[in-house]
């Protein structure tokens, strides 16, 4: 039976996926193992009889698209707990529409250290999350903000000046809880990659 399987990230707020199926059942554990479907197991129309599966958990397509979906729900999740760690604001300008905010990676996540944990996050607005993202920008381990030296020899332009320059050195907004705080390991890791790139 195709389900609609609702991941809370916290009180109130769910991401919902679907079709997903029952694959397995632990009532000695009280746990359950769902599959992610996708279209091919949905009829082709309406009229088409309704016919799912055989549903094979092993199946190399049908753990593809359960670790893509799991992928994605991490990824969800640590978007709102980071968001949530920085009051929904830009660590860098204090933008606060939600609409134009993400949780940066400090170390990415194809990398083993880059777990999506909340000290390896940032809430960055769009424009800083991809200055951060190409090393236009880094913040040091006392989290302060660097800017690479050809940016700040950049002759003036508005949008430059007050977007990226004027961060120079600048004391990034932090979350209030120290455990939620950029890991400086990582930071550090960071600002070895951007001097690295240095030009
Ligand atoms: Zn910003």
């Amino acid at each position: 039976v195709p389900l609609v399987y609702l991941h809370g990230h916290r009180q109130a707020r769910y991401h919902a996926v679907w079709p997903v199926f029952i694959v397995g059942d632990d009532p000695a554990t009280l746990t359950f193992t769902v599959a992610a479907g996708d279209s091919a197991f949905l009829p082709a129309s309406e009229s088409d009889d309704l016919v799912y599966g055989p549903l094979d958990p092993q199946e190399p397509r049908r753990q593809y698209v359960t670790a893509t979906v799991r992928r994605r729900l991490h990824q969800a999740a640590f978007r709102e707990r980071v968001l949530d760690a920085y009051r929904e604001s830009c660590a860098l300008c204090r933008l606060r529409h939600r609409e134009l905010l993400d949780a940066a990676h400090i170390v990415a996540d194809r990398e083993p250290e880059g777990e999506p944990k909340v000290p390896n996050g940032l809430a960055l607005c769009k424009l800083h999350h991809a200055a951060f993202d190409r090393f236009f920008l880094t913040v040091d381990p006392d989290y302060r903000i660097l800017v690479r030296d050809d940016v700040l020899e950049e002759p003036d332009a508005p949008m430059l000046e007050h977007g990226l320059k004027r961060l120079h050195r600048e004391r990034i907004h932090l979350p209030r809880r120290q455990e939620l705080r950029p890991s400086p390991e990582l930071l550090e890791r960071r600002l070895e990659e951007f001097r690295s790139r240095g030009r």
